[in-house]
């Protein structure tokens, strides 16, 4: 097992990463939380050159650009949680990092670390594929720095696999800044759920006019091989007066919708019940507030 990498780099510009990137053979550590345990447990091998980003210029931090906020990658959950902005437009990604490991971790963990971790138990993935985030990717594909945006419903394509290549650097999220009263619950079942890796996780928000929502987004964690949206329980509460008709419907959805598997944390029958139980609660407390 290789614990060591051949050579250890700090850039201080994406232009730089990204020129390292190029060159090929590189590990990316940002806050080291999941790539420092995976290393020692053996789980990752490092590449000949560890790459430490956490001094690249420009990728940190949480700017509005008109109807668009920009979140640097190596923001952390603390600093997420830090934002007014988030906080009061973004609720359901601030109640994630308000679900997110100790203190400790989340002074450490970058957004950008979670995403390319890619876990399907991942918790800021769920709120910001329900908020239709997209991610910026940055490499020299012919020499000169270009950046494409990946919608996140397109970005995961498995477990710790994404459509990032080995050159490109997740420099941002852009999140277009939802309705006026969009409002959203996050839901992380596990025994200590700040604590524990989720065992299924539910993003859920909406716009509420009169009895009715609209703008519904759903999004379901570990219970598929990535964080997925949940288009027909969307479409079962899209526009529908939010009585117990409704309610039952979504939750149908929900429950045909997701395809568990059964691990150490839950079986696919307990956490297509916890979908199931946890959704209408969620939906219950939207019906009464
Ligand atoms: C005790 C403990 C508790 C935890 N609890 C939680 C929890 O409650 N919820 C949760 O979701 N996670 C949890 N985690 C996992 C981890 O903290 C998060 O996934 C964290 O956000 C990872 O960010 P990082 O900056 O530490 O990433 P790193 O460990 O530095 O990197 C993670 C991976 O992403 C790659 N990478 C990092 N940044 C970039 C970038 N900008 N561009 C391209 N690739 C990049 C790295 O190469 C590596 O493969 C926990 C971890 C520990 C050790």
């Amino acid at each position: 097992m290789n614990t060591n990498p051949g050579s250890y780099v700090v850039p201080r510009s994406v232009e730089e990463a990204a020129e390292i990137l190029r060159a090929g053979n590189v590990t990316i550590l940002a806050g080291g939380t999941d790539l420092m345990p995976q290393t020692q447990g053996g789980k990752v091998k490092f590449q000949p050159v560890l790459m430490n980003i956490r001094r690249v210029a420009g990728i940190r931090g949480i700017e509005e650009r008109g109807e668009v906020v920009r979140i640097g990658a190596l923001t952390t959950i603390t600093e997420l949680m830090d934002s007014a902005l988030v906080q009061e437009r973004f609720g359901i990604l601030w109640q994630a990092c308000d679900h997110f490991a100790s203190d400790q971790i989340r002074n450490a963990a970058t957004l950008g670390g979670n995403l390319c971790n890619a876990s399907p138990a991942g918790d800021t993935l769920v709120p910001l594929l329900a908020l239709d985030a997209c991610v910026l990717l940055a490499g020299k594909p012919n020499g000169v720095l270009a950046t494409r945006t990946v919608p996140l419903a397109e970005f995961f394509t498995g477990p710790g696999k994404t459509v990032r290549a080995a050159s490109e650097l997740l420099t941002a999220v852009e999140i277009a800044l939802p309705l006026a009263g969009f409002r959203g619950e996050f839901f992380k079942l596990g025994t200590r759920p700040g604590l524990d890796i989720a065992g299924v996780a539910i993003g859920f928000g909406a716009v509420r006019e009169g009895d009715r929502l609209r703008h519904v987004r759903v999004a379901f964690g570990a219970v598929a091989p990535t964080p997925v949206r949940a288009p027909k329980t969307e479409a079962a509460l899209e526009g529908k007066a939010l009585d117990a008709v409704t309610i039952d419907a979504a939750v149908k959805a929900a429950a045909e919708e997701v395809r568990p598997i059964s691990d150490v944390r839950a079986s696919a029958w307990y956490r297509t019940e916890m979908v199931r139980n946890n959704l209408r609660k969620m939906l219950d407390n939207a019906r009464q507030g």
